[in-house]
């Protein structure tokens, strides 16, 4: 199974992909409404699951586990808590584990985590903390048989020496008891494909579903792009060109723009997808339905009998 994952060049393309969904904790009540309103329209599509991520530093300890507690109380969804080594002690970070298990929750999105200094500051791990990604999954292991995936950098992580060692390192997570992992978000697949040959020439098994990020807004997605790494070319910068006052065109742009590069995953045989949301529905849900997905017909049934 994960081998035929894993392979996608040259695969039957799926009938029809599984997809996950990724949203952050809101920080006030509007972004709360606007939240569980994306939340209540991706429910439909029935993702595999929902992840939830954790703030920097853990400053949203409290909300992501709100929001993933409210997730398992009011939905059908299968939520995925994100939680970093950063900040805290094991046993605070055991805590947050075992709290997430008694709430239910069965799948964590185990992470280190960014420097407390921030992106490009050096990373020193806190003294009575987890000391790497593979300490805290194997962690986590020891609280419940959780399903754990991890992050994987098909353009290498920025403080990393080499791809080499990024897949070394995803190689001792998988060790250590991940799942599956995702991929930060990418725009050219052959940068995917390359990481993928590299992951099962290392003997990794696990499944890597490949990170999509929709473009809401092209200034914003290439300066994240800048800071993770993300290579954006001419030609994609000169699709979004001349839209930074032009929502309506810009949404059709990034809708197509999105759509090219997951029908070319699908293609070539990718079954499971991650779509970063940034909370906003619209899109994704744009994409999901030009792959083939479909809400429950109750769903379909209900909608155009409210419209
Ligand atoms: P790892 O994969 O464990 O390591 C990343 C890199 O750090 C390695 O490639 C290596 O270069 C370096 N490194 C690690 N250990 C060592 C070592 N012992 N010696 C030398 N170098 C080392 N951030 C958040 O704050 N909250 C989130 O919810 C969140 N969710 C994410 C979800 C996904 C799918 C992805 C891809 C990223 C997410 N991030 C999140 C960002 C992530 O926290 C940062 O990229 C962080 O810098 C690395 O965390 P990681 O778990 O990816 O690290």
């Amino acid at each position: 199974m994960a081998l035929n994952f894993l392979r996608g060049a040259g695969r039957a393309p799926v009938a029809t992909p599984r997809v996950s969904f990724e949203f952050f904790p809101p920080k006030n009540a509007e972004m709360e409404a606007s939240l569980w309103s994306a939340i209540r329209r991706l429910e439909a599509l029935n993702p595999a699951f929902v992840s939830v991520t954790y703030g920097a530093g853990g400053t949203t300890r409290e909300r992501t586990h709100n929001t993933v507690k409210r997730i398992v109380e009011e939905t059908t969804l299968k939520p995925a808590a994100h939680l970093t080594c950063v900040g805290a002690t094991r046993e605070e970070v055991d805590e947050v584990v075992q709290g997430y298990w008694d709430a239910g929750v069965r799948h964590i999105v185990a992470l280190r985590g960014d420097p407390a200094g921030g992106l490009g500051s050096a990373y020193v791990p806190h003294p009575g903390g987890y000391q790497s990604t593979p300490d805290l999954i194997a962690g986590i292991r020891k609280i419940g048989d959780f399903e754990v995936s991890v992050s994987a950098y098909p353009e290498k992580h920025p403080e990393s020496a080499s791809l080499e060692a990024d897949v070394d390192l995803l190689k001792r997570k998988v060790d250590a008891g991940a799942t599956r992992a995702i991929t930060q978000f990418f725009f050219y697949n052959d940068l995917y494909w390359r990481f993928l040959d590299r992951a099962l020439a290392a003997g990794i098994n696990v499944p890597i579903a490949p990170g999509i990020v929709p473009v809401q807004n092209f200034k914003q997605t290439a300066s994240f792009a800048a800071k993770t790494g993300a290579y954006i070319s001419a030609e994609l910068s000169r699709r979004f060109e001349g839209l930074d006052n032009d929502p309506e065109t810009r949404r059709l742009v990034a809708a197509a723009v999105c759509a090219e590069q997951v029908n070319e995953l699908i293609s070539r045989g990718v079954s499971d997808l991650h779509f970063y949301t940034m909370n906003k529905a619209d899109l994704v849900y744009a994409i999901c339905h030009l792959i083939g997905m479909r809400p429950a017909p109750e769903e379909s049934a209900a909608r155009v009998a409210a419209e």
